[in-house]
């Protein structure tokens, strides 16, 4: 299989020929489709596999299609990371992926002044990539909004289990709309993970590598 055989737009096609992609890894040729018919899916996956264009690269093409526009201080992509380092890696693989389209991209994570982070979310925001305490922080003085959002991705749920995110997790969750579209992935599945996967996932889709 190559890219050209996914329904991917021309502009998300030409962007991965320009990085170099000319065949999908299989959890990019297993997830792509049904995320691109808005399925729910859960992601057994680790970082280094292509875990994350298989899910930006859909998206993307999802919000290009429903054309949409974010209001003021709201975001219609929430990416949810364990790590800042993650986040930053998540936030340049959708601007790289992303750059023929009109879209845009924002990053927040604890640890650095938050001034620059606000101010990039302000006019609203296409995707939005944070790590949960941060987040949490700037939803709590109102400078970030979740009620518009579109898609819902929770990325590396067992580290940020052992990282005591939970907490924050949940109350992100109580936020979002009730219809949406929900991304999870994790590299390992044990029970406690499953019980959150559940309790977010609709009729999912599942995805091993
Ligand atoms: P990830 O698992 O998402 O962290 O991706 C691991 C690395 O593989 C990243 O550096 C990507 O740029 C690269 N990559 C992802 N998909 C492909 C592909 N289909 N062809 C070549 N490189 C890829």
């Amino acid at each position: 299989k190559t890219f050209a055989e996914l329904k991917l737009m021309d502009p998300l096609k030409l962007a991965l020929e320009e990085a170099g992609y000319t065949h999908p890894t299989p959890i990019q040729a297993e997830a792509i489709p049904s995320l691109l018919d808005g399925k729910d899916l859960l992601g057994c996956a680790q970082t280094g596999t292509g875990k994350t264009a298989a899910f930006a690269l859909p998206i993307l093409h999802r919000l290009v299609q429903a054309n949409k526009k974010a209001s003021p201080r709201h975001a219609r992509v929430l990416v949810l990371t364990p790590t800042r380092e993650l986040a930053i890696q998540v936030h340049e693989s959708f601007a790289t992926y992303g750059k023929n389209l009109k879209l845009k991209y924002a990053v927040v994570f604890g640890g650095v002044g938050q001034t620059p982070q606000v101010r990039a979310v302000s006019h609203g925001v296409d995707v939005l990539v944070a790590t949960p305490g941060r987040l949490m922080d700037l939803i709590e003085q109102g400078y970030i909004k979740l009620g518009e959002l579109e898609v819902f991705v929770l990325d590396e749920a067992d580290r940020m289990l052992d990282m005591g995110f939970i907490h924050d997790i949940k109350k992100v969750l109580k936020l979002l709309p009730a219809k949406r579209h929900n991304l999870f992935f994790s590299a390992t599945m044990p029970p406690v993970i499953e019980k959150l996967a559940n309790s977010i996932l609709v009729n999912p889709v599942r995805v091993e590598v």
